[in-house]
């Protein structure tokens, strides 16, 4: 069995996901993708997630070893934000034609690799393998490691092909990168009792630096962010840090789990989505620095801020609390957010007429059912003929969801918001949700929806001479 090959059965082996420990053996091997039914979306590719989850390491260059596609396929289609370093935004790719495909594309790396050392200078550079030169055979660990020789620099290989699975699997081998050729290479020396990870943020539109600022406020330190506004060097003495919380359970539990056996650095998931679940994020993280030896004061510090930003949140979405009361929400994302969405639209006295659990963990599922009950609506698949339907029939007056599903909602003249990847409003924290419930008022109440659910003005005139309607 290859390298690669017994990587990925270690990530399905994943003690801490309860999918894979509730399944056979058998079933175990196969791993979490389904067969696909002729016609159905694919989603993104291993490579694709493996990029994902590290390009928001923003001081790093991020090097794709394959045909051009590849990078185009992938650069630049999420929002996460910089505070700082722009090379990551810098698309770099091998480029490779058909002569590497006949005599192999590994002296194209290692020049491709020198070339981009002369030029940027970068701290670390992250050379992610894809279908064309992982089928013809080039090693991309041997060229990595010359090249880490030779410059005397961190060069990584990331050996997620896409042909080897789905984008879910690809997060996870990017973890087993980090852990294996990052996490710990540095030591820091200015350790602190109130040094914490985020694992699993990745500061989409900004999204982190609206919690980011209550962490300081309690005293605590981020040491690193993986990989959202995340540095290489931070992320190397990662594992220096005293706690962690683990923001998106199925991307990188395998390097929370693994953070916490090695170095002993507890965790806890969850979420900076609603205003309960942000408190009880803080408290968890107090907790957790509380065990860990940290002052007692930071309960009370804690506390005090919780409730200085509740209190302003309900003061200002008060405004919104009545204007959105009842309002009917289909949900159509996943994860995490399947959950500390519902609870955070809950709050404001939305009704959450269905929501879909196809990326969501056992546990996510559990939440859903202790907000909204054991008859909550979930789907497991929401083909877009039944989404469509719940539209136009008006069980919804909203929905929410990623961008490939908003012509549905278009098409049934039916309000939408984005709430994946590609939206441009951060909704982290207090701030964020107020954010968050600012813009479900401002689709809702757009004027634009009377008029195009008005008939047009030609059918009109059709029905008043036939009297049809
Ligand atoms: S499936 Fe392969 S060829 Fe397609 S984008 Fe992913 S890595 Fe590239």
């Amino acid at each position: 069995m290859s390298a690669l090959a017994q990587k990925i059965q270690q990530v399905f082996d994943e003690p801490g996901c309860t999918k894979n420990q509730g399944k056979s053996n058998e079933a175990r091997k196969k791993g979490c993708s389904k067969v696909l039914q002729p016609g159905a979306a694919a989603g993104g590719c291993a490579f694709d997630g493996a990029k994902i989850a590290l390009q928001p390491i923003a001081d790093a260059l991020h090097l794709v070893h394959g045909p051009i596609a590849c990078e185009g396929n992938s650069w630049d289609n999420r929002g996460a934000c910089s505070s700082g370093p722009r090379l990551y935004r810098t698309g770099c790719t091998t480029d490779l034609g058909e002569l590497e495909v006949i005599y192999g594309g590994e002296k194209k790396l290692f020049r491709t690799i020198k070339a981009l050392i002369e030029r940027y200078d970068p701290p670390a550079i992250f050379v992610y393998q894809t279908c064309v030169p992982a089928m013809i055979g080039d090693d991309v660990e041997a060229v990595c490691q010359a090249a880490r020789e030779r410059f005397g620099k961190p060069v990584i290989p990331v050996n997620a092909p896409g042909f080897v699975g789905s984008k879910n699997l690809g997060n996870k081998l990017a973890a087993e990168t980090l852990l294996e050729y990052v996490i710990g290479t540095e030591e820091p020396d200015d350790i602190s009792p109130y040094d914490v990870n985020i694992i699993g943020e990745y500061n989409l539109a900004g999204e982190f630096w609206q919690v980011k600022p209550l962490l300081e406020e309690m005293g605590l330190r981020v040491r690193a962010s993986i990989s959202g506004d995340g540095r290489y060097h931070d992320i190397a003495r990662s594992h220096r840090a005293r706690a962690a919380m683990l923001v998106c359970s199925k991307a990188m539990i395998n390097l929370a789990r693994k953070m916490q056996e090695r170095y002993g650095i507890p965790f806890f998931e969850g979420s900076f989505y609603g205003v309960s679940d942000t408190s009880a994020a803080l408290r968890s993280f107090a907790e957790l620095l509380i065990a860990q030896g940290a002052d007692e004061g930071l309960r009370a510090r804690t506390e005090a801020i919780i409730a200085r930003e509740e209190a302003a949140f309900w003061r200002e979405a008060q405004f919104y609390r009545e204007r959105l009361h009842g309002k009917r929400v289909l949900l159509v994302t996943g994860g995490v957010k399947s959950w500390s969405v519902v609870s955070a639209l809950q709050e404001l006295g939305m009704e959450i007429v269905g929501t879909s659990v196809k990326k969501s963990t056992a546990e996510d599922k559990e939440r859903i059912k202790a907000l909204m009950g054991e008859e909550a609506h979930m789907f497991d698949e929401l083909p877009q003929r039944t989404m469509y339907a719940m539209l136009r029939e008006s069980r919804a007056d909203i929905m929410l969801s990623g961008g490939r599903s908003q012509f549905v909602a278009l098409k049934a003249k039916m309000p939408w918001l984005d709430i994946n990847q590609e939206r441009h409003h951060p909704y982290a924290g207090y701030r964020g949700m107020l954010n968050l419930v600012r813009e479900i008022d401002k689709a809702l109440s757009n004027p634009m929806w009377q008029q195009v659910r008005r008939p047009a003005p030609w059918d009109e005139r059709v029905s008043s001479t036939t009297g049809r309607e």
